[in-house]
């Protein structure tokens, strides 16, 4: 009976494979070691195709593909393409067509890795099931030459890229398995599991800054680890901005490469949020967070210091929203540019200002609470 269900909810060549590469990993790759010790070619090419694979996916799928936060020509189409293959997460239009709707029906039950129905679920759960979401939303991509050939030879391009070619380079200097142990199997678990973890962890821990109503979360910790997508609540909230993490010290090597070959015309049309966005996102979050705990026998004297900063906060909003567009209206540079962009600085000072203080209230609030 246990079985029937399992066999009837589960893929079981999907569960077989998935459970056998982290396996592998775990188990051969340590007796491989013992036995044969460990040459500087093999961490090399693990780090090297990781790299390649992780941005593949962060870079291609996701933010080139998914969200289209930025263009660029066929032929990197192409080379995103091929390394997205090498992280063997399916073809960019079904991985679109999910992810588009994990975006459009966040939280809900047609949300395909939905956080709502467990951590398991949205880890690894969902791929193992049966009952899994048809292609859709994706008519955009499949115009593009590279997605309609990766349609064709999914399995036989990601099959090739994933291992059969860390075995030849493994082979080139005389370890075929050690190659394949490397630069395929822990390498492909390690790309899976990282990005599986944004589905997961970063709708499980974080911080939400920008949005508190979405169980995405923004977390430094993760990015690190996903070439920069950690920043999830941001994420969410601006879904098609080429940024996950938007200070520049955020780490966020996806950002900083499509913002690097832009400086090439390699990329172009870097879609970004606006100052003004992003401040309004924050301060309505914070504005939300204060009246949540606002009704749990305050001192008043916390609410009325924080409306009165609120507003200030406010006033100062729209005023950067106005110079923002008188701004972008200005075509030429010159004297009134200069003028309009020590406006927009000092604007933007008043705003962080405002946005501490409410932090600070905040903070106190919870602290009487
Ligand atoms: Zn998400
Ligand atoms: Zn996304």
């Amino acid at each position: 009976m246990l079985f029937s269900n399992l066999f009837k909810k589960y893929n079981l060549p999907m569960v077989f494979s998935l459970s056998l590469l982290p396996l592998l990993s775990v188990i051969g790759l340590p007796f491989y070691i013992i036995y044969n010790g460990i040459v500087w070619q093999e961490p090399a090419m693990f780090l090297v195709l990781w790299f390649l694979a992780g941005s593949g996916i962060t870079i291609g799928y996701h933010r080139l593909f998914a969200h289209r936060s930025f263009k660029t020509y066929p032929l990197i189409e192409w080379l995103a393409m091929l390394c997205g293959s090498m992280a063997l997460q399916n073809t960019i239009t079904k991985w679109c067509s999910d992810h588009r709707r994990h975006h459009r029906k966040l939280d809900t039950d047609q949300d395909p890795y939905s956080i709502k129905e467990g951590f398991f679920h949205a880890h690894i759960g969902w791929i193992l099931k049966k009952s899994q979401s048809n292609i859709e939303n994706v008519s955009d991509l499949q115009k593009k030459s590279a997605v309609r050939f990766q349609n064709r030879h999914y399995w036989k391009i990601s099959l090739f890229l994933s291992f059969i070619l860390p075995a030849l380079i493994g082979f080139a200097y005389g370890r075929p398995l050690g190659g394949l142990l490397w630069g395929g199997i822990l390498r492909v678990t390690m790309v899976h599991h990282f990005t599986f973890f944004i589905n997961s962890l970063c709708h499980y821990m974080g911080k939400r800054d920008y949005d508190i109503h979405t169980s995405a979360k923004d977390s430094w910790f993760m990015a690190l680890f996903t070439f920069g997508e950690g920043y999830h609540n941001y994420h969410h909230k601006f879904e098609w901005d080429y940024r996950n993490g938007i200070k520049w010290y955020n780490f966020d090597p996806s950002k900083w490469i499509i913002r690097f070959l832009s400086f090439f015309n390699i990329t172009y049309s870097l879609k970004k949020a606006s100052d003004y966005n992003i401040f309004k996102a924050k301060i309505d979050t914070i504005v939300e967070k204060i009246h949540l705990l606002s009704d749990k026998n305050l001192d008043k004297d916390y609410l009325s210091k924080a409306s009165i900063i609120i507003e200030s906060a406010f006033r100062n909003l729209s005023v950067l929203k106005k110079l923002e567009s008188k701004y972008r209206d200005i075509n030429e540079g010159g004297f009134s540019k200069k003028e309009y962009k020590k406006q927009i600085k000092s604007c933007k000072h008043k705003i962080q200002k405002s946005l501490v203080s409410l932090m600070t209230i905040l903070v106190n609030i919870k602290s009487v609470i």
